[in-house]
């Protein structure tokens, strides 16, 4: 049985009392909720303040990304072992990292390869962008992301996918529970070509993409959907606790 997942990525927002307290104002209410594991990714600077506030909670902490270098002189990056220190998840691979900051496969190979050496679990992000959506060619664009990503990679951890079609995050244009569900199935099929059926039935996989409280139910439904990454929406306490409830209660009405 694969466990749910909603993961927050709060992005460039939040200064550290911000971060303090929209974790203060989630923390009771997430622990109330069961069957789904949640997931927050501040920014680098209030990770450490984070951590200790979830101490004790269900709460688990995540980073945004990290660098593939162990240590030494690059200036302003953070390193495996720094995010490991303080974190058990890390984004890699986020569409705005691909668009800002020049990310490629390569990149993104050696930060997943950084990742799992340290034991940290990646939450890797693939998805097309609206022309390659509109051309016929999602399936081959994920394919291709995800043979990049996982070049060279024999054994995946705890990875987990989120599929993220890159015209639907930040836009408030979710795709359907279907056309995700869909591609979703194919992003399992192609890790049970890679690597087996075992690893691929064990993968979650996420979808991400302007995910409110008021269409989480469009997805969760979905068998191939194992949950979702929340970008805008987990920065409303309220809202993040919804989209949680909603999910445990879907999921946990499919697994009975
Ligand atoms: C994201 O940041 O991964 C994301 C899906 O953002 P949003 O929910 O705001 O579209």
């Amino acid at each position: 049985m694969r466990v749910p997942m909603i993961a927050g990525n709060w992005k460039m927002n939040t200064t550290i009392s911000e971060a303090v307290e929209l974790v203060s104002e989630m923390r009771r209410g997430l622990d109330e909720i069961s069957g789904v594991e949640k997931v927050v990714c501040p920014p680098f600077i209030s990770l450490a303040a984070v951590k200790e506030l979830i101490k004790g909670s269900s709460i688990r902490l995540g980073a945004q990304n990290l660098y593939f270098e162990e240590k030494g002189a690059y200036t302003g990056e953070i390193s495996p072992l720094m995010v490991a220190d303080l974190c058990e998840f890390v984004i890699i691979g986020h569409s705005e990292r691909r668009q800002y900051f020049n990310e490629t496969g390569e990149t993104v190979n050696r930060k997943l390869r950084a990742a799992l050496k340290v034991g940290l679990k990646p939450i890797l992000c693939i998805g097309e962008r609206l022309e390659e959506r509109e051309a016929g060619r999602t399936e081959e664009v994920v394919t291709q992301q995800l043979w990049s990503s996982l070049a060279g990679i024999d054994s995946l951890g705890d990875l987990i996918i989120a599929y993220e079609p890159v015209w639907a995050i930040g836009t408030g244009k979710a795709a359907t529970g279907k056309q995700v569900n869909e591609t979703v199935g194919l992003i399992s099929l192609s890790i049970a070509q890679l690597y087996d059926k075992v690893v691929a039935q064990n993968m979650r996989i996420l979808y991400g993409g302007s995910v409110t409280a008021d269409n989480i139910a469009e997805f969760m439904p979905q068998p191939e959907i194992d949950g979702a990454l929340v970008g805008g929406a987990s920065l409303k306490a309220d809202e993040f606790l919804s989209i949680v409830r909603q999910t445990s209660e879907i999921k946990g009405r499919l697994s009975r």
